[in-house]
């Protein structure tokens, strides 16, 4: 059970259905799942696309139609196009049902068949405001939700439009991810939330992060820091407990995450800039 399962649940309460929540699935299993489905008449499915695909790929595969289907949810990721070719082939009466936001967030919109995929209503206690960059936040002003009046970040960025499917007020585009983050063996890191972590040390005036690979994958991270710095090792050791990417992606070899005091940060020579995250390869 993860955050989308009790979404659903919820949803399903509300709207009187029955649910069952699915984690992963093994090949062999999807044509008796899909059988069943088909079978008990089921009226929804719900997941990210990606995964979703996966679903009605598997019931291509196996010739299973679904014409009981009408809606599909789906959350957690852009809308793939492709999933429309399979829902002509697998379930031609069903209709996609959006819904955005995030862990912190909770759902912040959901748009309708006839949105636009990338276009969001919000919901009424949802304020959505455009920031620097077209960076999107968001603040909920529901009293019963996990966390009222304070402001999200997402890390999405958007616009707010008319939507084309004629409902009246704003509507919520989503133009995609803006915020730094960088593929460390196969997971997310934030690299200006570290560095702001750095940064935020008595004595540090400036960071950087430096992954350094050797055939593809990351071998290590290192945390290259500007000024004085007392015991690298202990801000090291904590920087491991709080940030679940670099703890998950070196669990085994931690020591190959860390953090030097040097004379100057990697900077491009020709423009004189300095990033804040930079790859060096290995031969
Ligand atoms: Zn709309």
């Amino acid at each position: 059970m993860w955050g989308a399962h009790f979404l659903a649940a919820g949803l399903a309460d509300l709207s009187g259905c029955r649910v069952i929540a699915l984690g992963s699935v093994t090949a062999e299993e999807y044509p008796q799942w899909l059988g069943f489905l088909a079978d008990r008449k089921v009226t929804a499915i719900g997941g990210t696309p990606s995964v979703l695909r996966l679903w009605f790929a598997h019931a291509r595969a196996a010739g299973i139609e679904l014409p009981s289907l009408r809606k599909v949810l789906w959350l957690g990721e852009a809308w793939q196009p492709q999933l429309e070719e399979d829902l002509a082939a697998v379930a031609p009466k069903a209709r996609r049902h959006g819904m955005f936001g995030s862990t912190e967030t909770w759902v912040v919109g959901a748009n309708s068949p006839d949105c636009p995929a990338d276009t969001f209503h919000p919901f009424p206690h949802q304020l959505v405001h455009v920031g620097d960059g077209g960076l999107l936040d968001f603040t909920s002003l529901d009293p019963a939700m996990l966390n009222p009046v304070l402001r999200y970040r997402t890390g999405d960025a958007g616009e707010l439009v008319p939507c084309p499917c004629g409902r009246p007020g704003p509507a919520m585009r989503v133009l995609g991810r803006r915020d730094n983050v960088v593929q460390v063996r196969g997971l997310g890191l934030h690299v200006d939330e570290l560095l702001a972590r750095v940064e935020r040390e008595p004595g540090v005036t400036r960071a950087q992060v430096l992954v350094t690979e050797r055939g593809g994958r990351a071998e290590s991270v290192d945390v290259l820091v500007l000024g004085a710095l007392p015991d690298p090792d202990s801000l090291r050791r904590a920087l491991l407990a709080e940030t679940f990417t670099l703890s998950t992606a070196f669990v085994h070899d931690p020591e190959h995450v860390r953090v030097r005091v040097v004379d100057a940060l990697i900077s491009n020579d020709r423009t004189g800039k300095t990033a804040g995250f930079a790859v060096r390869e290995e031969l």
